[in-house]
């Protein structure tokens, strides 16, 4: 069994021209509930995975479109080709890398070591959701929820 601290995650985009290659544990493992991730993902709630810059290679860089946010320090880096977000870039340059992707080339199933820790931005949920995670109403620093 090898431990979380050696694998290796390959991430090829739906057209396969560009891969992504996570190594290592993430950072941070979370369900995101802001804003933000709302309306940069296209997805109520993120479930992601952040990545130290270092820890992830990307290849296929001339296949991919990058987008700003127009008003905060996030990035949405997708492949021009299919149009699959391969990873966004948060404010502190992590990597942040949507829990589907990692589900698609696992046969269906999150890997165990990446499941998510805590809920972020709680206060800004569209729904309840039941399960015994922490829950922050925003960062991980600030006020829990329970
Ligand atoms: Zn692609
Ligand atoms: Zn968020």
């Amino acid at each position: 069994m090898q431990t979380a601290i050696s694998m290796t995650y390959r991430l090829p985009c739906d057209c396969g021209k560009v891969m992504l290659i996570a190594r290592g544990a993430p950072a941070a493992r979370a369900i995101c509930h802001c804003h933000a991730c709302r309306d940069l993902y296209g997805s109520i709630v993120l479930a992601a995975t952040a990545w130290p810059a270092e820890q992830v290679e990307r290849s296929g860089n001339d296949a991919v479109l990058e987008y700003q946010h127009p008003t905060l320090q996030m990035r949405r880096i997708s492949c021009r080709h299919c149009g699959e977000i391969v990873h966004g870039i948060n404010r502190l340059g992590y990597l942040i890398i949507p829990n589907a992707r990692f589900t698609k080339h696992h046969h269906g199933v999150m890997p165990k070591e990446l499941m998510p820790a805590m809920h972020l931005f709680y206060e800004s949920r569209v729904f309840d959701i039941d399960d015994p995670l922490p829950k922050y109403l925003q960062g991980w620093d600030g006020e829990r929820y329970n």
